[in-house]
C-alpha cells in the first residue's frame, strides 16, 4: 500500500501504523492492525474505501471493538476506525427541535453511553434499555444489539452508508433488513456513517429511573469489573447460552487468562494476560463441551478477525 497516496487522502484523520488492537477492544487482547485509520469525515472515508477497493486491499470497520476478538498475530490490512477519536464527523449528536416524534441523526461513531445522557438531557424515552450497551451506534446497528426487550431495530428509521466500492448510499429501515444480531449493514459489507432514529418525548425522572435501573442489574449480573466482549455466544432458540453452559459444568473453567465468568457464564473475560488464541480456544472447548451435554451448537456472538487454527 502506497501510503504517501492514503495521506492525499485521509488529510484530517489520522493514519497510525502496527497500532495493537489490545488497546481498541474490550477483551484488551490481539496483535497489531498494519494500517489503522480513523478518517475525520465521509469524504475522507467514502476516498479511502474507493482507494482499497482499487487497489485490492483488506479492509475492516471497527466502532468501539466490544464485540470484536482479533487475532494475536493481528490484521495485515487496514482498520477503519470510526470511535476512537472525538471531534469527527462521526461523533457528531445533536437534537435540533422539540417536536414528538422526536426524529434525528446521530454519527455512528458515537457512543451509546453518550446518546443514553443526551436522551435523558432532552427528556426522549424509548432509548433506555439500549443506553449500557457499549458500543458505537454503527457497531449497534451493524449488530442490531439488543437488552431488556429492546433493540435498535424498534428505534432505528434509516442509515447513512459507504458501500465497498466507496459509494455513498442511504439505507431505508427495510433495507437494513434488522433481526435478532444480525442487519443487512453485515451481509452487503456497508460501513454506516449516520444513523437516524425515531423516538418519543417523556418524562426526565421516569428515563432517568429506567436508565438506573438497567445499569444496577448490568452491575449486579455481569463480571463488568473483567475485560470481555459482552455474552459470547448468541442465545439458541429456546434457550439461554449461559444456562447451557453452566449445565455443561464450565463455571469458572479457565485456559490460561481466559475464563467463563463464575458470575455470569454466558461471558468469557480475560482475567489477565490472555491472549486471544486462550480465548478462542476457550470459545471452541465450550461449543464442543455445551454441544456434548446438551446437543445445542452455540454460535459466537463475538466477530473474529484475523487468523485462527
Ligand atoms: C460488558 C459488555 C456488555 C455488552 N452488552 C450487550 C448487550 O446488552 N446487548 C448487545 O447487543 N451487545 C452487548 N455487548 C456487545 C457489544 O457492545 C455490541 O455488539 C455493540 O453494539 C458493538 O458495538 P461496537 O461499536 O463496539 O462494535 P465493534 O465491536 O467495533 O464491531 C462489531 C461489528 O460491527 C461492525 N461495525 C462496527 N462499526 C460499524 C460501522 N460504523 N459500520 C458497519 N459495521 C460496523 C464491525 O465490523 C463488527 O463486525 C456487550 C459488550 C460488553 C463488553
Amino acid at each position: 500500500m502506497n501510503l504517501n497516496n492514503i495521506r492525499k487522502i485521509i488529510k484530517k484523520g489520522v493514519i497510525v501504523e502496527n497500532e495493537p488492537m489490545a488497546r481498541h477492544t474490550t477483551f484488551r487482547a490481539g496483535g497489531p492492525a498494519r494500517y489503522f485509520i480513523s478518517p475525520a469525515n465521509t469524504s475522507e472515508l467514502a476516498g479511502l474505501v474507493r482507494y482499497l477497493f482499487n487497489n485490492g486491499i483488506e479492509y475492516y470497520v471497527i466502532g468501539n471493538g466490544s464485540n470484536m476478538l482479533v487475532s494475536d498475530e493481528g490484521y495485515d490490512g487496514v482498520i477503519i476506525d470510526l470511535g476512537s477519536r472525538d471531534g469527527t464527523e462521526f461523533t457528531l449528536l445533536g437534537l435540533d427541535d422539540s417536536s414528538d416524534p422526536v426524529k434525528f441523526e446521530a454519527g455512528a461513531g458515537s457512543l451509546m453511553s453518550n446518546l443514553g445522557k443526551l436522551m435523558l438531557k432532552f427528556s426522549v424515552t424509548g432509548f433506555e434499555p439500549l443506553s449500557g450497551i457499549p458500543g458505537c451506534i454503527g457497531g449497534a446497528l451493524a449488530m442490531n444489539a439488543g437488552a431488556y426487550g429492546g433493540e435498535m431495530k424498534d428505534i432505528v428509521t434509516g442509515a447513512s452508508a459507504v458501500d465497498p466500492e466507496g459509494r455513498q448510499m442511504h439505507l431505508s429501515k427495510e433495507e437494513l433488513d434488522l433481526s435478532y444480531r444480525h442487519s443487512a449493514v453485515q451481509d452487503k459489507r456497508l460501513i454506516v456513517t449516520k444513523v437516524e432514529f425515531e423516538l418519543h418525548r417523556g418524562e426526565a425522572e421516569k428515563i432517568k429511573a429506567l436508565m438506573d435501573e438497567y445499569t444496577s442489574k448490568r452491575r449486579e449480573k455481569q463480571p463488568l469489573e473483567f475485560p470481555s466482549a459482552g455474552s459470547t455466544f448468541k442465545r439458541p432458540e429456546g434457550h439461554f447460552a449461559g444456562k447451557l453452559i453452566e449445565e455443561a459444568g464450565l463455571r469458572g473453567y479457565c485456559i490460561n487468562g481466559a475464563c467463563v465468568s463464575d458470575k455470569h457464564c454466558g461471558f468469557i473475560i480475560n482475567k489477565g494476560g490472555a491472549k486471544a488464541s486462550d480465548i478462542y480456544e476457550l470459545i471452541c472447548y465450550v461449543r464442543d463441551k455445551v454441544c456434548e451435554n446438551s446437543g445445542v451448537m452455540l454460535e459466537p456472538e463475538v466477530r473474529m478477525l484475523g487468523r485462527f487454527d
